[in-house]
């Protein structure tokens, strides 16, 4: 059984997927009826993974030159799903690596290419480190963009469900760090979106970050596939908050995230079957 503080500190998107769903409002109605009518669509012409990683979109500058924040996609724009996965890993925990733990989930990443479902990874700095092939292999299949989920996976903003917090003046320098250590492994292009540590932002740290030129991706589903145990509840989560333009947040990092495989099957089944189509978070930008 894995320990609390294990389950805050490397899952710290689980916990604050459930106070986002509390105040999500309308989430429970969500899902669409099966063979429920798409929107209109012209604007969704654009296939799926259509936009090369070297000319990824990214939104304006916010007022005030703030990192401008993207949630979800447009909601008339077609059923398309954007699946994200966290791979998290914090600077001590190369120790427990060392141990055999294991942070990665290939069977994930190859899950996804049998399915043809394409995805965008948030990879720590830290994870390309320790796993520079894993990393070189999705940085360099057309199915999936890598972005930045900092280097250290510390906090920008705090309280962050326990994270220690990135040391002060260095927030940017752990983006930019990322970005080194993505190269390092041999990823040759990561597309210009940053999703924070934990989700955990404020103006102070969207200032900070906003010299990278990133745009912040959060999300609008929280799978909770964070030390689930089984994947059914995940998939029904997941299932049950989707919209059209929706950006799911799921992990890949099997310790920590050991279902979402098998949750991810089942997602991908019912979202097709109710006419759903799987693009990256590059499209859904791309298509605001
Ligand atoms: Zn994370």
């Amino acid at each position: 059984m894995l320990p609390l503080r294990r389950s805050v500190q490397v899952l710290t998107g689980l916990v604050l997927s459930a106070a986002l769903v509390g105040c999500g409002g309308g989430d429970k109605h969500a899902a669409p009826a099966p063979g429920a009518s798409s929107v209109p669509s012209t604007a969704a012409a654009r296939t799926p993974s259509s936009v090369p990683p070297s000319a990824a979109p990214t939104l304006p500058a916010a007022p005030g030159g703030l990192t401008p924040v993207f949630s979800h996609g447009k909601r008339d724009g077609g059923k398309h799903i954007a699946l994200t996965f966290d791979a998290d890993m914090t600077v001590d925990e190369d120790k427990r690596a060392a141990r055999g733990e294991r942070f990665d989930n290939p069977e994930l990443v190859a899950t996804l290419r049998r399915l043809k479902v394409p995805a965008t990874v948030f990879m720590t700095g830290k994870w390309a480190e320790q796993y520079p092939d894993q990393a070189r292999s999705i940085g360099a299949d057309p199915l999936f963009e890598v972005a930045n989920h900092s280097y250290s996976h510390h906090a920008f903003a705090t309280p962050c469900y326990g994270l220690p917090a990135v040391a002060p003046g260095s927030a940017r320098d752990d983006v930019e760090r990322a970005s080194a250590a993505f190269k390092r492994a041999g990823v040759e292009r990561a597309v210009p979106y940053f999703r924070f540590p934990g989700g955990c932002y404020d103006d102070s740290a969207l200032r900070t970050v906003a010299p990278t030129g990133v745009t912040a991706v959060q999300w609008d589903v929280v799978s909770g596939d964070a030390f689930a145990k089984q994947a059914g509840p995940v998939a029904k989560q997941v299932l049950s908050q989707v919209k059209p333009g929706s950006v799911v947040v799921m992990h890949c990092t099997r310790s920590a995230a050991p279902v979402t495989e098998e949750a991810v099957r089942t997602v991908v089944a019912e979202l097709r079957s109710r006419g759903y189509e799987f693009v990256r978070v590059s499209d859904l930008i791309a298509a605001r």
